[in-house]
């Protein structure tokens, strides 16, 4: 634990509910072993406050702050600058201190590229599947087109939201990449080609864990890297029919790390190299399975 004294900063998280994060372990862990004298708190944001919350943890001298559910757009109106990647995602998860209040940037994209990078999963060149058409599945789907992927099939239960996500990426890079198809329609796929595939439903997640937003195996034979951006449960009913039908699979516990990371490295300037985050990657496992 930082040795707090009176030039000790704050950073935190606000969000509603915040009893169950893991942001606390990583950036503690990272201010310590970085020797940077700050601390990391959650803080319960009741609803309707995002922007008396922004307010005062600018009148309160705060660093910098983590946004988490309900919050990554509600929290946009009250900064006092937004960076170009979260403007085009339209949420943000990371507030760094600026001139008069706060800059707001989402490091979850980053985040997922670098954890993507790290678990050696390829996006260049890579046909993808993406399941789920919500805030994440939009963003993921333009992370994918800027990384070079192939061609990317959005499949969720409501097509009309993979429609709007197909054309607001196809928009942006100016050629048609994205398409969309409802959660059956899988069987539709041209070809016989195996797929990466990344799960961004809330299906599955704890406490409904068990469960999974497509269960029938021969999906899984299309699949040959199934990532889940799920991290509680670990291994999730989508990763098991993943590996059961022969593919890898992935948790989204290395996405929440260097999201993480990353705004530590916005907020303190310091950049934290791969041995240090595979440090502070084993403290938040030992944390999740507390
Ligand atoms: P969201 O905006 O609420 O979208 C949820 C999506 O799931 C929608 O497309 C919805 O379909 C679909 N869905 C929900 N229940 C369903 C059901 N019973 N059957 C079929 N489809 C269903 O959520 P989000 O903010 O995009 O988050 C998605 C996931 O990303 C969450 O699991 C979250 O934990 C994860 N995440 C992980 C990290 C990390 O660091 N690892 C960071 C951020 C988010 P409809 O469009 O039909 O409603």
């Amino acid at each position: 634990m930082t040795k707090i004294n009176g030039f000790t900063r704050t950073c935190g998280l606000l969000g509603n509910p915040v009893e169950h994060t893991l942001s606390p372990v990583i950036h503690n862990f990272l201010a310590r072993e970085t020797g940077e004298n700050l601390v990391y708190v959650p803080f319960l944001v009741p609803s309707g406050m995002a922007g008396d919350a922004v307010r005062g943890a600018y009148a309160l001298n705060l660093k910098g702050l983590n946004v988490t559910v309900p919050y990554k757009t509600q929290v946009i109106p009250f900064l006092k600058e937004l960076d170009g990647l979260a403007e085009q995602i339209g949420a943000v998860n990371t507030l760094v201190r600026c001139e008069g209040g706060f800059k707001g940037y989402n490091t979850d994209m980053p985040g997922l590229y670098r954890a993507m990078c790290r678990d050696g999963v390829k996006i260049e060149g890579e046909n993808v599947l993406i399941l789920g058409a919500g805030g994440v599945a939009r963003a993921v789907a333009m992370l994918l087109a800027e990384k070079g992927a192939g061609r990317i099939v959005v499949l969720n239960r409501t097509k009309e939201h993979g429609e709007e996500i197909a054309r607001t990426v196809n928009g942006y890079m100016g050629k048609d990449m994205v398409f969309a198809m409802g959660l059956s329609d899988y069987r539709s796929l041209p070809g016989d080609e195996r797929y990466l595939c990344i799960q961004a439903t809330n299906v599955g997640m704890y406490p409904k864990n068990g469960q999974a937003v497509i269960e029938a195996e021969d999906f899984y034979r299309r699949v040959h890297t199934g990532y889940d951006l799920i991290f509680n449960p670990a291994v999730t009913r989508f990763m098991e029919l993943t590996k059961a039908a022969g593919g890898k699979a992935y948790n989204g516990s290395r996405m929440l790390l260097y999201q993480g990371i990353i705004a530590y490295e916005l907020w303190t300037g310091i950049q934290i190299g791969e041995e240090l985050a595979d440090k502070a990657f084993e403290k938040m496992m030992e944390a999740m399975n507390q």
